[in-house]
């Protein structure tokens, strides 16, 4: 039987191969050093979630001709499209790490897309990704359950 032990990929949604940032008093927001951070962060995230990727392409490919039996096949078969969705959400998810580091280069990241407000420091580290400040962010969500 085909029961070999995948391993999740749950972590791939967030990122945390970094020390948080410690700000000292008075700290101006987004100077060099926290940019230099957050790049940090995003290059080094981008970079696991396309490892992430290739890995399974590859693995993909190692296995598709493995599987004789018709049952293994099926089964191997859902564990791909599984895979091919993940997959997905991470390509999506590393076009958002390309934005951000965009915003990066701008000088525009951290800052609220929506309303120019500072998003915060431990709410990047928690989602680097996030162009809303956790107020638009609210708002967004309650009037997308409205429309949805
Ligand atoms: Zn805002």
């Amino acid at each position: 039987m085909a029961a070999k032990k995948k391993k999740t990929s749950a972590k791939s949604s967030e990122f945390k191969g970094f020390e948080p940032y410690k700000e000292k008093k008075g700290e101006e927001y987004m100077n060099d050093k926290q940019v230099e951070h957050f790049k940090h962060i995003l290059d080094a995230w981008k970079k696991e979630l396309m490892e992430e990727v290739d890995r399974t392409v590859h693995h993909m490919q190692d296995d598709a001709s493995n599987f004789p039996d018709p049952n293994d096949r099926a089964s191997q078969e859902s564990e791909f499209a599984m895979e091919l969705r993940a997959r997905d959400r991470e390509r999506k998810l590393i076009k958002k790490i390309d934005e951000s580091l965009a915003d990066v280069e701008s000088g525009e990241y951290g800052f609220c897309e929506q309303c120019g407000i500072e998003i915060g420091i431990r709410r990047l580290e928690a989602r680097p990704t996030a162009t809303l400040c956790i107020d638009c962010k609210t708002l967004d969500e309650i009037k997308e359950k409205h429309i949805g």
